[in-house]
C-alpha cells in the first residue's frame, strides 16, 4: 500500500524511510507542507505520515486541508511530533488523525501503527466498495449509480457534450420466479447483467437499479447511440438460454433510451427513459424505445 510522508527534514523523511524498509510500503515523500498536499492529490495514498512542525504550512493546516478534500478526507493521517505535549496529540486526534507517533521514533513502534491503520484503511475501502455495488450481479448499485450520474451531468455541464442513458427491463420476470423458482430468477439476473457488462465500453456505467431493472448510463453518447447499443442487448439476451435449477430458461427485455439533450437535471433523464421503457413496455415488449423529444418551451 502507498504510504506518504510530508516532513520538512530530510534527516527524518530518511529516517522514517529507513525505519519502514521493511515493510513492503510503496513509499513517497514531500519536504514540507504545500509539496504535501500537491503529492496527496497527486499520489492518493493509504496513509500519511505529517510532521507536526514545519516552515511552510503546519502539519495542523495540512491535516485541515486533507479533511475538506472529500477526494482525500478518507485517508489516514498519523502526526510525527516531536513535542510530547498532550495539548498537540490532542489537537491531531481532533482535527481527524488516526494516531501520532512521537520522534525520535521507536521503530517497531512506528511499524505497528502504521500497520494498525493500513488495516483500517484497508477494511474501510472494502466497505465503500460494498456499499456501491449490488452483491448478485457485481454492477454498481442504485445509489452509486444516482451518484456517478450527478457527477457526469455536472461534467457535461461544465465541457459540454452529451450523455445517454438506457433503462431495461425484464419481460415477464415474476413468472421466471414463480417457474422456476428464485435462484433460477437470480442466474437470469446474472447472466443479464453479463451480457450488458459484455456489450458496455470502459467508460459506460452499468448498474442495477431495481429488481430486474437495469439502468446503463452512457457518457458521450446520444440517443441514437444508446438506440444501438440497447439493440444489440435485447438480441444478445433473446438469443441466450439461462441454466438454472435444470432448465434452459428464455427472457427477453424491454428498453428505453434517452440523452440529455434539452434536459436540465439527471433527474429528467432517468425519467424520460423510464418513460421510453414504458412504452417499450406497451408496444408489446421485447424492444427499444427512444424517448419522444423534449417539448420545447413556448416563446
Ligand atoms: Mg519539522
Amino acid at each position: 500500500m502507498k504510504t506518504l510522508i510530508i516532513d520538512d527534514s530530510p534527516d527524518a523523511l530518511a529516517v522514517a524511510k529507513a525505519r519502514l524498509a521493511k515493510e513492503n510500503l510503496d513509499i513517497v515523500c514531500a519536504a514540507g507542507g504545500q509539496e504535501g498536499l500537491a503529492t496527496a492529490r497527486r499520489e492518493r495514498p493509504d496513509l500519511i505520515l505529517l510532521d507536526l512542525d514545519m516552515p511552510d504550512m503546519s502539519g495542523f493546516d495540512v491535516c485541515r486541508a486533507l479533511k475538506a478534500d472529500a477526494a482525500l478526507c478518507m485517508i489516514p493521517v498519523i502526526f510525527l511530533t516531536g513535542s510530547g505535549s498532550t495539548a498537540d496529540k490532542v489537537k491531531g486526534l481532533d482535527l481527524g488523525a488516526v494516531d501520532y507517533v512521537t520522534k525520535p521514533f521507536d521503530a517497531v513502534e512506528l511499524k505497528a501503527r502504521v500497520r494498525a491503520a493500513l488495516r483500517t484503511k484497508h477494511l474501510q475501502d472494502l466497505l465503500a466498495k460494498y456499499a456501491q455495488v449490488d452483491p448478485l450481479t457485481e454492477l454498481w448499485n442504485r445509489r452509486a449509480l444516482e451518484e456517478r450520474l450527478r457527477q457526469e451531468w455536472a461534467r457535461l455541464q461544465r465541457y459540454g457534450g452529451a450523455l445517454a442513458l438506457l433503462m431495461a427491463d425484464l419481460d415477464h420476470f415474476k413468472a421466471v420466479n414463480d417457474t422456476y423458482g428464485h435462484p433460477a430468477g437470480d442466474q437470469v439476473l446474472r447472466d443479464t447483467a453479463a451480457i450488458l457488462v459484455s456489450q458496455c465500453r470502459e467508460s459506460d456505467l452499468p448498474a442495477r437499479y431495481g429488481g430486474e431493472e437495469f439502468v446503463v448510463v452512457l457518457p458521450t453518447h446520444c440517443a441514437q447511440d444508446a438506440a444501438a447499443l440497447a439493440e444489440r442487448c435485447r438480441r444478445k439476451i433473446e438469443t441466450a438460454r439461462v441454466q438454472a435449477s435444470g432448465a434452459e430458461i428464455h427472457v427477453t427485455a424491454s428498453f428505453g433510451v434517452a440523452d440529455s439533450i434539452g434536459l436540465s437535471t439527471p433527474e429528467d433523464l432517468i425519467r424520460a427513459a423510464d418513460e421510453a421503457l414504458y412504452l417499450a413496455k406497451s408496444d408489446g415488449r421485447n424492444c427499444v424505445r427512444p424517448a419522444s423529444a423534449p417539448v420545447p418551451a413556448a416563446s
